[in-house]
């Protein structure tokens, strides 16, 4: 049960094979058996996840609700997404036991398709990370191999999917958190184009960059949840008024005469000689296809990172303002108010939340503001229009999704440039506001246990489409998706 796809578990409720009950119960019964060694879930509870699924079991026997897209679908969310009357700690000491009053719109979504909603899987503290060791719960560790980190910042989205502990996850993408993760557990992840999707209840890290996308077994579940989540909401005016493709009547597995770049900027000097080699074999899969591969220039590649670094943290350090030990969670009291915050500011966040503040302030602050925060979003705009020449001539980019495969527990924790280069690949895409996927394309060869290997594709704003059915065709031909980690079963 915990290996199937959204389709295989919806075509089996719908003919009653299995029950929404037994499904979820097969992924708790998972998580009791697994979880002890990977860490995913800060918390999850049985009773609300049971009731979901009774409710939709009966709705089914008075013949209601069989085509619902995500019927009895087990979904376990991040825990930066607001899931009524359950914990939103974002990985934090600060929010600790904060009871999310209200349901993101994301959540209302999969619920009206049918899913049973259950779970908070553990993350970098707020989203600021890129191996699930910055959450104040402790890190969460790669099923591959539990010496190694998941990747981040949504680690137990990603670790939850691969450990079949549910058949899909919601994470969150700033900078690369869905696809990174992704890629280094062996399984699917979409960043949906800045817009696509509501981010009414997620915390919010970086604005201008953050978007809500779910991980995934297969490219049809990940399209399948992108038209669930998809979609303009009135209470996020960032959300735009652009239909829903039906993306997963799209992936036919002809992909013959599309166009797909290949960007000589992304062959780095720092790109593991395995990991190459597994995206060249990819690229020649999808040549293979039918695909006509096409060199294409992304110019201001090198300033990436770094423009990131203070775009991200310039919004961080706004957005975390409000945990002032006044409205949300913890309080360590003391003196005046500009103490307690002090006091409570300096207890609730941990080392890198703080740094991306101290950064943050400092790029915006006068004097500074011009020289950092201005250049960095003119900087901006030259990466996008790079890309946006780029989609001018290919329908898709093709890109290793990280540099090297999952890397060990500390080996990154002492060394935040390090850390922050692991997304050296992904996180044009958020300045750019465009969509990715990462997809399995191989493992290691000789380290033992072998590690999953990501290929990303990079898409047009709102071309998930394209990206989608290039993914599905890739991942059909090769059926990397279909190998699952040697966890005691
Ligand atoms: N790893 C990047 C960071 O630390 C991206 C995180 C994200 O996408 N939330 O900021």
């Amino acid at each position: 049960m915990h290996q199937l796809t959204i389709s295989e578990l919806t075509s089996r409720i719908v003919r009653r094979d299995v029950s929404a009950r037994e499904a979820i119960q097969a992924c708790l019964d998972r998580i009791q058996r697994v979880d002890g060694q990977i860490h995913a879930f800060l918390s999850c509870d049985p009773a609300d996840a049971l009731a979901q699924a009774d409710a939709v079991d009966r709705a089914l026997a008075a013949g209601d609700g069989a085509a619902r897209q995500l019927l009895g679908v087990p979904v376990a969310i991040k825990d930066v997404i607001a899931v009524k009357g359950h914990r939103l700690s974002c990985g934090s000491k600060i929010l600790g036991n904060f009871i999310s009053p209200y349901n993101a719109t994301v959540i209302e979504k999969l619920k009206s398709a049918g899913a049973i909603v259950f779970g908070r899987l553990n993350m970098d503290e707020f989203a600021m990370g890129s191996s699930t060791e910055n959450s104040a719960f402790g890190a969460t560790r790669n099923p591959w191999d539990t010496t190694r980190i998941p990747g981040g910042s949504s680690g137990g989205s990603a670790a939850s999917v691969a450990a079949g502990e549910c058949i899909a996850s919601l994470g969150s993408d700033t900078g690369g958190s869905i696809r990174q993760p992704a890629a280094l557990c062996g399984v699917v992840g979409l960043k949906p184009t800045y817009g696509r999707v509501s981010r009414y209840g997620l915390v919010a890290f970086a604005s201008s960059l953050d978007q809500i996308g779910p991980f995934a077994r297969s490219v049809r579940d990940a399209a399948l949840m992108l038209e669930v989540l998809g979609g303009v909401d009135s209470r996020d005016s960032t959300s735009v008024p652009r239909p829903v493709p039906h993306y997963s009547t799209g992936l036919t597995g002809d992909i013959k005469g599309l166009k797909i770049g290949l960007a000589k900027e992304y062959m780095i000097g720092g790109l593991d000689p395995e990991v190459k080699q597994t995206v060249d074999a990819a690229v020649r899969q999808l040549e293979s296809l039918g695909a006509e591969i096409l060199d294409v220039s992304l110019p201001h590649t090198d300033y990436a990172v770094a423009t990131y670094y203070i775009i991200a943290t310039a919004e961080a350090s706004a957005n975390l303002a409000r945990f002032d030990g006044v409205r949300y969670g913890r309080r360590v009291d003391g003196g005046d108010p500009i103490e307690m915050y002090g006091r409570t500011r300096g207890a609730g966040f941990g080392p890198e939340v703080k740094r991306r503040i101290i950064l943050g302030t400092y790029v915006l602050s006068s004097g500074y503001h011009d020289a950092f925060y201005l250049r960095a979003q003119k900087v901006r705009t030259l990466i996008r229009n790079d890309f946006l020449k780029a989609f001018e001539t290919v329908d898709a980019i093709v890109t290793p999704t990280t540099p090297t495969a999952a890397f060990k527990i500390g080996e990154k924790s002492d060394d935040p440039l390090q850390m922050y280069l692991s997304d050296i690949f992904t996180i044009s895409c958020n300045l750019a506001g465009i969509c990715g996927i990462s997809i399995p394309c191989g493992f290691t060869g000789n380290a033992s246990p072998r590690l999953p290997i990501g290929l990303q594709l990079l898409g047009k704003p709102f071309g998930e489409e394209a990206i989608l059915k290039i993914a599905h065709a890739y991942e059909q031909s090769t059926g990397w998706h279909d190998q699952t980690p040697p966890l005691g079963n």
